[in-house]
């Protein structure tokens, strides 16, 4: 336990990714600034092609990728600057939020010469989205007993079918990152599994929008019906698609978007408190969310540290992500209770939206990119419980 704590050591963001903030800031107060909360609320599940672009101008999608193929070469506390104040402003940062964040990096890390000439600019000038094709219907958790399969033909192509299911922006996107069988059976587990580059608009994918309790389809259903690939589909080696699928989980996992996913609601919640001259009522509720956030941040900087120091810290990563999903779960509960306590209680429009929406998805904070049970299993082990 005192060695799992030793890896939180205080961190600071450094002074040169500190004065970032600035400049993320006041291209936040114009291109954000005026956006209703309930817009705001939706940050990284909202895909606006438009908002990417115009981030991707001044360098900023990408950003941790080399400048050699169009990145700014930003550290993991400069994108971790970034990431926060998009998120606290509620950014529509949908569209280019997987590339940046794990696709890009995994073809920088895996990919040949040809997939980075290919890929990464294209990532960086907004022009391609990517999405995960991970989870499929009797593989979530059980991740490794995926069943879409890729046979190689005689052609050296592959041959792809089989489903996936829950991709973020799937029928909005341009490629997955699918993780598929390639040899043995799924009994075989971890071993024969591979990771290829599916442009969504091959002959043979067929991609249907899922709706969610929000009424709203931000994940989709990808059929893959004997879709012919290329060659140079594969990223990385075959078979290696196990250890793969693990570092871009890391990738997933460790970022602030998991602490943030309620803060546009809390911050209406409380401007709207203070202008009707009730924030003295919740002022205990709102400290404790203060020194919740206050500490969860401090852990995420931990974790970044850890990064930048070339470490791969999965379990405070998912320590983080467990801790944090709570905190935003915690939010949109309490905020709801405040605004229904108080019968005929006059809120406005845009507020009760956000509320709504927030409320709605909350459920699945503590389901995507792992589950509560599966990363406690993770942190269990960690600790040497399991
Ligand atoms: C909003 C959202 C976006 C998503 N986006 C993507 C995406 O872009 N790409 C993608 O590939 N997937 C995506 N997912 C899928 C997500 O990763 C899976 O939902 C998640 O991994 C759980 O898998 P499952 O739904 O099959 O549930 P199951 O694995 O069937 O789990 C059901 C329940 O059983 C519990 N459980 C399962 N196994 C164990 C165990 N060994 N020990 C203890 N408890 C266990 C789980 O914790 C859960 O509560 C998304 C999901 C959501 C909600």
């Amino acid at each position: 336990m005192s060695q799992l704590l030793d890896n939180f050591r205080l961190s600071a963001i450094p002074a040169r990714s500190e004065a970032f903030r600035q400049d993320v800031k006041g291209f936040l107060k114009q291109h954000v600034e005026g956006l209703p909360a309930d817009v705001r609320c939706r940050s990284w599940m909202a895909f606006d092609a438009d908002f990417s672009r115009k981030l991707a101008r001044r360098g900023w999608v990408g950003v941790t990728l080399p400048e050699t193929y169009g990145g700014a070469n930003l550290d993991a506390f400069d994108r971790f600057v970034l990431v926060e104040e998009l998120l606290a402003a509620g950014a529509p940062v949908g569209a280019h939020w997987i590339a940046d964040r794990q696709s890009g990096p995994l073809i920088l890390r895996y990919g040949t010469d040809e997939q980075k000439q290919n890929y990464l600019p294209r990532i960086c000038r907004g022009e391609i989205f990517f999405g995960i094709g991970m989870s499929e219907p009797n593989s979530g958790s059980d991740l490794a007993s995926v069943g879409t399969r890729a046979t190689l033909e005689g052609s050296g192509r592959w041959r792809l079918n089989g489903r996936k299911i829950w991709t973020t922006g799937g029928h909005k996107c341009d490629f997955v990152i699918a993780l598929v069988r390639t040899s043995g059976e799924p009994a075989d587990r971890q071993k024969g599994l591979s990771q290829f580059i599916v442009d969504l608009k091959l002959p043979g994918v067929t991609v249907r929008p899922i709706r969610d309790l929000t009424g709203e389809s931000h994940f989709s259903e990808i059929f893959f019906d004997a879709v012919e690939l290329p060659v140079d589909a594969l990223v990385g080696d075959e078979g290696q698609g196990w250890q793969q699928v693990n570092a871009e989980l890391a990738f997933e996992r460790s970022g602030p978007e998991r602490l943030y996913s309620s803060i546009v609601l809390l911050d209406r919640w409380i401007s709207w408190l203070k202008d009707t001259g009730e924030f003295d009522q919740h002022v205990q509720a709102i400290g404790r969310f203060a020194a919740q956030l206050f500490t969860l941040r401090h852990m995420s900087i931990a974790v970044t540290a850890k990064l930048v120091r070339g470490e791969s810290p999965v379990v405070e990563a998912a320590l983080v992500k467990d801790i944090g999903t709570e905190f935003e779960q915690s939010i949109p509960a309490l905020v709801e209770a405040a605004l229904t306590a108080t019968p005929g209680l006059q809120v406005d429009d845009d507020l009760l939206r956000a509320s709504a929406y927030v409320s709605h998805m909350a459920p699945t904070f503590s389901l995507r990119g792992g589950t509560r049970e599966i990363l406690r299993g993770m942190i269990a082990r960690g600790l040497g419980l399991r």
